[in-house]
């Protein structure tokens, strides 16, 4: 063996020797500086190899590769069995407390309007209403002329609509077109309804106004129905959505398809009356719309107003929820804040 290939082969199990010694992630990093790296000694050696005789050059370089190799994958499995060995010791040094809490998972919850609509519906199907399917998209006739507001009538300018590319085919500004399809379905028989959904105003955006909202309409027709049964019928909602011990009042107001026309509060829910911030000292909170159905929009969903009679309301879904949780902006339910939607319902 030349003089080279013994220098070469002690390196090598002086190397050997000295990585199986290593114990830690940093000694083995040093022992590779020392022996493989750029600067290593083994590179060194390769350098060395120029100044060979020709004749020993091809098994000099041979088997410096080998050993090159040899060193690699020893230097692997040792790190392997090192960083092995250091983590049973971080685990056994540190233990782990099993009675730790885990991390709770965000479980979902049903959006405040969805809670909401389903107590309204609750309490009124309790009172025989029957939910009603009703479409988004209405002509103009069914959304406000066949509901008494024929066209120029001023009350139409408060519910600004959004026209689709049909002529006269909007998106339903309120529930109420829902009243004469129900009539449709059931004239002459008597008919009791809630048709719960989403309306849509091209208006802007505040505090109180949405462009898309939920209302929940409500109508029953029959031979003998007096605005005694619209009374009954709003006082055990409030008191039911809102606490019992609820008052309820009536103050007139106007509204195309209905007549005579309410508003109706509640007691301040906040305040018991005595008056407060929320109901800007008054005592009352209005919750919802409703009169006795216009004799012209019976006829229209065909029935004789000589014989039938009926009422109807309408409220915003939003709004009873944003009195029931005092909530001071609409725009808070579609911007889907998690911390509110987890807060409310
Ligand atoms: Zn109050």
């Amino acid at each position: 063996m030349s003089a080279f290939l013994q220098e070469i082969e002690g390196l090598y199990a002086q190397a050997m020797e000295e990585l199986a010694a290593a114990q830690t992630t940093a000694s083995s990093e040093a022992w590779y500086a020392k022996y493989l790296s750029r600067k290593g000694e083994l590179t060194a050696q390769l350098r060395g190899l120029g100044q060979l005789p020709a004749d020993e050059k091809p098994a000099a370089g041979k088997r410096i590769n080998e050993i090159k190799n040899g060193l690699s994958n020893a230097l692997q499995a040792r790190q392997a069995t090192i960083a092995q060995a250091e983590m049973e010791e971080t685990l056994s040094a540190e233990g782990i407390d099993v009675t730790l809490p885990g991390r709770l998972q965000q479980v979902g919850k049903l959006h405040p309007t969805t809670v909401a609509m389903n107590q309204i519906i609750d309490i009124f199907t309790q009172m025989g209403f029957e939910v009603f399917d009703s479409p988004e998209v209405e002509t103009d006739a069914d959304n406000f002329e066949l509901l008494n507001f024929p066209p120029g009538h001023p009350a139409r300018e408060m519910q600004d609509s959004f026209y689709t590319a049909t002529p006269d085919v909007i998106l339903r500004t309120h529930t109420s077109p829902g009243q004469l399809h129900a009539m449709r379905k059931y004239a002459p028989d008597p008919l009791r309804v809630i048709l719960p959904g989403k309306c849509y105003r091209n208006e802007d955006v505040t505090a109180r106004s949405e462009m898309m909202f939920y209302q929940v309409e409500g109508l029953a027709v029959g031979r003998n129905i007096t605005f005694s049964d619209l009374k009954g019928v709003l006082f055990n909602y409030a008191n039911q959505m809102y606490g019992e011990g609820r008052q309820i009042r009536f103050r007139k107001s106007y509204f195309p398809f209905t007549e005579p026309s309410v508003e109706v509060d509640v007691d301040c829910i906040l305040c018991g009356g005595e008056g407060c911030r929320v109901c800007k000292y008054s005592g009352w909170l209005e919750i919802l719309g409703a009169g006795m159905v216009h004799p012209v929009v019976l006829r229209n969903g065909g029935y004789d107003p000589a014989v039938y009679s009926g009422f109807a309301f309408g409220m915003g879904i939003e709004r009873q929820a944003m009195l029931k949780y005092s909530i001071d902006d609409i725009r808070y339910f579609y911007d889907n804040d998690a911390r509110f939607l987890a807060r409310v319902g």
